[in-house]
């Protein structure tokens, strides 16, 4: 595995902490409302392990994974490699992921499941890095905002590596 320094930024204490308190306000919110949630794959394995373990409400959970093809001029396309396997009709989804950056992954993501008569769709993100958007979109819970920088561990990776680490750091690429 290819070496680069690395930061701290984020450390497991404070990530947990943060994510008990995003827990504790979707267990008031949506209460009353068994919502589904989607996780965005790979990255988002961490945050929602740890978001799950402290939700107290009833819920279901579900995952996708995007594959996005970046061309050199534009945001390029998204493919949807493994789809959502529930019947979201009516439901109350809440997207979960790990990090937006240009904000067109969840762009598109949410138009798609909007499409499919979701009865409510909202986003948990934990973090929210803000220097890079293009395309606007809606972040309900956000854990953290950055300004910039490539972050790795907590479910984050560089080229497949650093997600099993249980701080966020920034990568110096
Ligand atoms: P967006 O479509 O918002 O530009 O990008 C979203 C995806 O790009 C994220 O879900 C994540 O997979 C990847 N990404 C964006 N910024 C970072 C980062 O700082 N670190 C890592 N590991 N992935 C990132
Ligand atoms: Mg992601």
């Amino acid at each position: 595995m290819p070496e680069y320094s690395k930061s701290l930024v984020l450390p497991e204490s404070r990530i947990l902490e943060r994510v008990g308190e995003m827990a504790a306000r979707l267990d008031i919110d949506y209460s009353d409302k068994y919502p589904l949630l989607i996780g965005v794959l790979n990255g988002v394995f961490r945050f929602m392990g740890d978001l799950t373990r402290y939700l107290t409400i009833p819920a279901q959970v579900d995952f996708v994974r995007l594959r996005s093809y970046s061309g050199s001029t534009s945001s390029g396309s998204i493919q949807l490699v493994k789809d959502v396997e529930f019947d979201i009709k009516g439901r109350h989804v809440l997207v979960v992921e790990d990090i937006v950056d240009s904000g067109y992954t969840l762009q598109w993501f949410l138009k798609k499941l909007e499409e499919r008569g979701a009865a409510d769709v909202k986003t948990c993100v934990l973090i929210d890095k803000t220097e890079r958007r293009t395309h606007e979109t809606r972040l309900d819970y956000v854990g953290f905002t950055v300004e910039e920088g490539f972050l790795v561990g907590y479910g984050l990776d560089y080229n497949e590596d650093h997600r099993l680490l249980n701080d966020i750091y920034h990568l110096e690429v």
